[in-house]
């Protein structure tokens, strides 16, 4: 049984009429611990109706590369083994997702398409586009949140003490385990989609190389968070603010392409034998943090610039706008890590060597770009760019919210007033020394230009 606080209508029509379901999926790229696709299940078997799983790829998605495609292909081709199994049948569709999503629903005469929640507005665009077309009834299920983004707050939020609290009331009821998949009572025969003749189709950009340190899809991301719960998280809360301590879940990759239910890793590990300091840490994160940036996406049309910050933060951010900046730099200066600064350059470095910087040193690096450019549009517009192309976890609303944190202090409180940053929190290179060893992770840099994390056999790809 899905909760129907999951349950958004997008589309209904007057008179439905019988026929297939698709499930259209998106976000959550992952046959188990899926709400929407228990929901579409259910529905297909409610009808009496077979259930078809599209996926679909579009042209130029957000600047994405091989980096980022190397591991949703190879998800997916998982995906599609495991869909099989389940006797429906999985479609790659290529090209702009409403054209092609609405012509694979009249081709199959389906009567309901159920889709998954995606705050970006990408996402929410390519919905509205779909509404003004689609003639058959649109239901959303948000498989994404633990609770529901629409649910839990109807508007937008002022920092994670104003979420935190909303979270708890309805934990009780949505942190639950998930149910079986249902057997479908209605089977197709199985598809075999040409992977290959999508990527060609693509053409992705070669430039930023797939990784090797993290492998796709649901077994792996599910060993990783075991592995995480035996041997990271005691000690958790202490060292994940230490780049040099490996104290990280690594998570966020699985997460982002939903290889990995939030509401998985959450429910596993309230099981866990931690210490509860260590648990607690963790699900803050997790939950109201990622929660968090959900909601301030869905709920903020101006997530990705200055326009979505607090007014204090604007007004600050204005009245320093034109104190002046001993060091300013170009994006390709930022992009080949070639500042003054040895300890951001490393933090670049481990972004473009292996797709993820470790958490603490992403915020550093975020307000360096506040720092080091002419104006705040200017700092968000490059970090989005950096984080975006390089992170095998960015386009997400985790990364928008955290860069507009960083540079425009959202869901943050002002602090003491200081040149160019106002009342933004400020972070610097002293602070950092207290904090860890600076020159331990200035020198893991030479590891990181090895490339030893890096794949460079792109047909791999293709395999
Ligand atoms: C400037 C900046 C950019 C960021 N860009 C991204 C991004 O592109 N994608 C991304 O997923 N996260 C981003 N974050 C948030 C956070 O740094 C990462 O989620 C975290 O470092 C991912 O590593 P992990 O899974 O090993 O984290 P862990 O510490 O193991 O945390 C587990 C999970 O909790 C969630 N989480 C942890 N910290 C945060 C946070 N601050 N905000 C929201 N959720 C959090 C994530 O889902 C993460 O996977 C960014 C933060 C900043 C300050």
């Amino acid at each position: 049984m899905v909760n129907p606080h999951r349950v958004f209508i997008i589309d209904k029509i007057p008179v439905a009429k019988k026929g297939p379901v698709v499930y259209w999926m998106s976000r959550e790229q992952r046959v188990h611990d899926n709400w929407a696709l228990l929901f579409a299940a259910n529905k297909a078997n409610e009808l009496l109706v077979p259930l078809y799983i599209v996926f679909t790829l579009a042209p130029n998605f957000c600047n994405a590369n091989t980096r980022h495609y190397d591991f949703l292909i190879k998800g997916l081709q998982q995906v599609e083994k495991e869909v099989n199994a389940l006797g429906a049948s999985f479609h790659l569709l290529l090209g702009e997702p409403p054209s092609t999503l609405n012509s694979f629903v009249h081709e199959v005469e389906a009567a309901l398409l159920v889709s998954d929640f995606d705050p970006l507005q990408v996402k929410q665009a390519w919905k509205a586009e779909l509404s003004s077309s689609i003639k058959i009834n649109h239901i959303e299920v948000d498989a994404h949140n633990i609770v529901p983004c629409r649910f839990v707050s109807q508007k937008v939020e002022f920092a994670a003490y104003t979420l935190r609290p909303k979270l708890k009331k309805l934990l009780p009821e949505f942190l639950t385990d998930f149910p079986q998949l249902p057997t479908l009572k209605v089977k197709l025969q199985k598809q075999s989609t040409n992977v290959i003749e999508a990527l060609h189709w693509l053409s992705p950009n070669t430039e930023v190389k797939p990784i090797n340190w993290l492998k796709p899809g649901f077994v792996e991301g599910s060993i990783m968070l075991e592995d995480f719960i035996a041997n990271k998280l005691n000690g958790y809360s202490s060292k994940r603010n230490d780049p040099l301590a490996n104290g990280q879940s690594n998570l966020s990759p699985y997460l982002h392409f939903g290889h990995l239910s939030a509401q998985r890793v959450a429910v596993n590990i309230v099981k866990a034998d931690a210490p509860v300091i260590d648990k607690e840490a963790f699900l803050d994160e997790l939950v109201v943090r990622r929660e968090l940036s959900d909601n301030f996406c869905f709920y903020n049309n101006d997530y990705d610039n200055p326009n979505g910050f607090h007014n204090w933060a604007k007004i600050s951010l204005a009245e320093h706008a034109n104190d002046e900046r001993e060091f300013t730099y170009l994006l390709t200066e930022f992009e080949n890590a070639n500042t003054h600064d040895d300890l951001w350059n490393a933090a670049q470095l481990e972004m473009v060597h292996t797709g993820k910087m470790h958490g603490y040193m992403r915020m550093y690096w975020a307000k360096k770009i506040l720092e080091w450019t002419e104006d705040v549009s200017e700092a968000m517009e490059f970090a989005i760019y950096l984080n975006d192309k390089y992170s095998l976890d960015g386009r997400d609303p985790n990364g928008y919210a955290g860069i507009a944190w960083s540079i425009g202090g959202v869901h943050d409180r002002a602090w003491g007033k200081r040149p160019v940053f106002g009342k933004i929190r400020f972070m610097n290179y002293n602070g950092c020394k207290r904090k860890f060893d600076v020159e331990g992770y200035i020198s893991r840099a030479n590891d990181w230009v090895a490339d030893k994390m890096i794949s460079h056999k792109i047909n791999e790809i293709l395999q």
